[in-house]
């Protein structure tokens, strides 16, 4: 960076100054030259450096608007590279032409606006090879979380409903500068083509997960009466003492698609 920056909280900005964990996350991206490559919240291009000039295209995403001018000098004469200074969740993705192989996406994402975040790509994952995360460890955990397991919910089901997840390696605090209150972890996401329970209306299933999680310690028929009742959780094959975090994405699909029925 030309000028000092001092990090603004408020974007979620811990830049990464550890270079044998930059390299890591280089070697686990693993460029290719025919890749078409999107960084989410480039901040000082701890990694943008590293992408830039290995890929066939780089779009970067920063909201930050001191960092983002920075990066119009610096790769002003660059054809191979488009900033788009705006907020990611205003971003539509789906303005970007399709590609063969689909966008490769990375980002050590601003940990303020992760699942928000997280569900917007969601939205759009078509578009997309796969995607590589810094997140906060909590959060991998989350997003990777089995049936039964203190973690597990709405983040972990959707996660795993639109993608194969892949958790790769811890990151310490001490990585970053200003050090988060918190420990990272790397995440790699691959949307899947078809996913291996497709629900017939994921918004439907998202709506059925949401509701069912939302009083968490009760049982199945009690959080989702509205919905449906216990006999019919039952001709599904799901008894409705059981409690949200032991129920399958499998199961849960079963539901959405049933009620999707009842709802022609
Ligand atoms: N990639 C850099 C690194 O690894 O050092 C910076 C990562 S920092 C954790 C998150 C970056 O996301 C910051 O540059 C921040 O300005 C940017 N950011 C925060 N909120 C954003 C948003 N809503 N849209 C786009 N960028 C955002």
């Amino acid at each position: 960076m030309a000028t000092e920056h001092r990090a603004r909280k408020r974007f979620g900005q811990n830049f990464l100054h550890d270079q044998r964990i930059i390299d890591r996350i280089i070697d686990a991206v693993n460029p290719g030259e025919e890749d078409y490559l999107i960084e989410i919240g480039p901040g000082q291009g701890a990694l943008t450096n590293r992408l830039a000039g290995h890929c066939k295209h780089l779009d970067v995403i920063e909201i930050d608007r001191d960092l983002a001018a920075e990066f119009s000098k610096q790769f002003a004469e660059d054809d191979h590279f488009t900033l788009h200074n705006v907020d990611v969740l205003r971003f539509d993705f789906t303005t970007f032409p399709r590609r063969n192989h689909g966008y490769r996406v990375i980002g050590n994402l601003p940990y303020n606006i992760s699942t928000p975040l997280l569900f917007h790509l969601f939205g759009c994952k078509d578009l997309f090879a796969d995607m590589l995360f810094m997140l906060q460890l909590e959060v991998v955990n989350r997003m990777c979380a089995k049936p039964g397991s203190k973690s597990y919910g709405r983040l972990s089901i959707m996660t795993q409903y639109h993608c194969q997840v892949e958790k790769l390696f811890p990151v310490p605090a001490s990585a970053f500068q200003p050090q988060p209150k918190v420990e990272s972890a790397i995440i790699r996401l691959r949307p899947w083509k078809t996913p291996p329970s497709p629900a017939d209306d994921p918004q439907l299933l998202e709506s059925v997960v949401r509701t069912a999680f939302s009083q968490r310690r009760k049982t199945l028929q009690n959080s989702l009466k509205t919905l449906l009742d216990k006999e019919l959780l039952a001709s599904l094959g799901i008894d409705g003492t059981r409690r949200a975090e032991t129920l399958s994405l499998a199961e849960y699909v079963t539901i959405s698609n049933e009620l999707n029925q009842n709802q022609q």
